[in-house]
């Protein structure tokens, strides 16, 4: 049989059983017998990162490209006009939170096709480079104290490659996906999806859920969830007239003065 990593086995193993391999392996199954026994092992926060225009710019304007290959995939796949395909894929995105869905439900799209033409044929390499602000934030953050997990509507080729092109995939322990290979697709803001975020990456309880999110809806039904909620708006931008959650902030920076709880202090930081 084909031998399966503790840490896929075991995702809400606190950092020792991560580091468990270099020991020996009764060592390694006492970790994950610990971990099936009690649900206490891993009593971290669980934060949230959203990807698409949270942990890069909107203003890369990627969502601007991936709606002309979403427009693009209507017309090539649907047999009705351009004006048509811009107006449907704007009532699908209205009414499910992403045009992938309605594309499913009415349509008969499978969303493996919709994700090779669309998010995967993204011209990324030539947009995201490594961000070293970004990186020394999420460095900054204490991973003893918290759990750093990322939730995206995307598919996990598309999380993979943007964290990759940003050079922080190894800061977050895991990745809560819209999985366009299962039906019915399940993604932000169905409560669903915030549900499976909590059991993806053991989170302790619903209160110990921490999220940002530059999308005010998902900002919205997170908070109502119980998650403490941070709507990013970045500069430029409009803030809504209605907050959608507890807090907002203009850059993730901001998050150091929200949760110092969660940041490393100046000593820890000369130290590592
Ligand atoms: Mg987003």
């Amino acid at each position: 049989m084909k031998p399966v990593s503790l840490l896929r086995l075991c995702p809400s193993l606190p950092p020792i059983a991560r580091r468990a391999p270099r020991f020996p392996n009764t060592f390694v199954r006492r970790i994950a017998m610990a971990s099936t026994n009690s649900v206490a092992v891993d009593s971290r926060p669980v934060f949230f990162f959203d990807i698409d225009n949270c942990l890069y710019s909107r203003k890369c304007n990627i969502h601007d490209l991936m709606q002309e290959l979403i427009d693009k995939f209507f017309i090539a796949h649907l047999p009705i006009s351009a004006q048509d395909a811009v107006m449907l894929h704007q009532k699908y995105y209205k009414e499910y939170g992403l045009a992938i869905e309605g594309l499913t439900k009415h349509h008969k799209i499978d969303p493996l096709e919709f994700n090779k033409e669309v998010d995967d044929a993204l011209p990324l390499d030539d947009i995201l480079k490594p961000d070293p602000k970004l990186r020394k934030l999420l460095e900054d953050m204490d991973k003893s104290k918290v759990k750093m997990w990322l939730l995206t509507n995307a598919y996990v080729n598309h999380a993979k490659r943007v964290v990759k092109l940003l050079g922080v995939e190894d800061l977050f322990e895991g990745v809560t996906y819209c999985d366009y290979g299962s039906q019915p697709l399940i993604c932000k803001p169905n409560q669903k999806m915030y549900e499976k975020a909590e059991q993806d990456a053991g989170a302790p309880s619903t209160e110990q859920c921490y999220f940002v999110d530059d999308s005010a809806l998902n900002c919205e039904h997170s908070q109502a969830r119980g998650w403490t909620t941070v709507h990013l708006v970045e500069p430029g931008f409009a803030l809504p007239e209605v907050p959608p959650s507890k807090y907002t902030v203009r850059s993730l920076e901001e998050l150091r003065g929200l949760f110092p709880q969660f940041f490393k202090s100046n000593d820890e930081k000369s130290t590592s």
